[in-house]
């Protein structure tokens, strides 16, 4: 890894078929650091978090991880390559039990001692997991399910973390856990960009530089201490 951005997104558009919803939006995800993205409901938060997994393709622009061009891979050569999505909405399988869940997260070809070695790294990371080791996710709290999607990002080893919402639906004390257990990837040196409406948590120690999308352009692109929280709140968030 060299000194400059690890994921560079130049001038991306990305919508769902004729639609173009992000409009030439330039994003550059640095490791160690979480980037906060804000926008009202309908800003493209969620379509930008697409374009960057490659759920959705990207109509015009480049999307760079590591100086080389991704653009054109499909979402699961991008996830090999350690861009992780956790979606809103806790997509976890509600079926299967918590480390049954892990097991599914952690990359292929891994050797049977080093898949247990990453599980007991989660476990390590998310006490609560280890303690619901065999239970049914689906029986899980909100706030506990959320725990297990970034359990299953952490297993699958990222490089670059994407959050859709975390927070949401969450009580105040769980989302505070939430966004501690986010800040521990860029810790370890992972490059986050979190989707978020809790302007003044995010911003208060959490976030290192923010971005915000108004109507699918980019509108506001700075480092965190020089953004003011009232400004993002009042005009930017859904
Ligand atoms: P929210 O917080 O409400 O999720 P957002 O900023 O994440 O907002 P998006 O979900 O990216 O916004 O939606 C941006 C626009 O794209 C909206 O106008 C929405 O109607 C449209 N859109 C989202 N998903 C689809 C889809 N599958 N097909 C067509 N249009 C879509």
């Amino acid at each position: 890894v060299g000194a400059g951005p690890l994921l560079v997104a130049d001038r991306v558009s990305v919508g769902y078929g004729d639609l173009t919803v992000v409009r030439e939006v330039s994003v550059e995800l640095n490791a160690g650091r979480t980037t906060a993205l804000f926008g009202r409901n309908g800003a493209g938060k969620t379509t930008l978090l697409g374009g960057l997994s490659g759920l959705l393709p990207a109509g015009t622009g480049t999307i760079h991880l590591d100086g080389r061009d991704i653009t054109s891979l499909k979402p699961w050569t991008r996830a090999a390559k350690g861009i992780a999505l956790v979606q809103e909405g806790k997509r976890i399988f509600r079926g299967l039990t918590v480390h049954e869940n892990l097991v599914l997260a952690l990359p292929r070809g891994l050797t049977r001692a080093a898949a247990a070695e990453r599980i007991d790294q989660v476990c390590d990371r998310f006490p609560v997991l280890a303690v619901r080791r065999n239970h049914r996710a689906g029986s899980l709290s909100g706030g506990q399910q959320q725990m297990l999607a970034l359990g299953s990002a952490l297993a699958a080893g990222p490089r670059v973390l994407l959050i859709d919402e975390p927070s949401s639906g969450l009580a105040p004390v769980v989302v505070q856990e939430l966004l501690t257990a986010v800040s521990r990837f860029k810790q370890e040196g992972v490059a986050v960009l979190l989707v978020e409406q809790l302007v003044e948590e995010v911003l208060n120690g959490h976030a290192e530089q923010v971005v915000v999308l108004d109507g699918g352009k980019l509108v506001h692109s700075a480092d965190a201490t020089s953004t003011s929280v009232d400004e993002i709140a009042a005009s930017y968030v859904g």
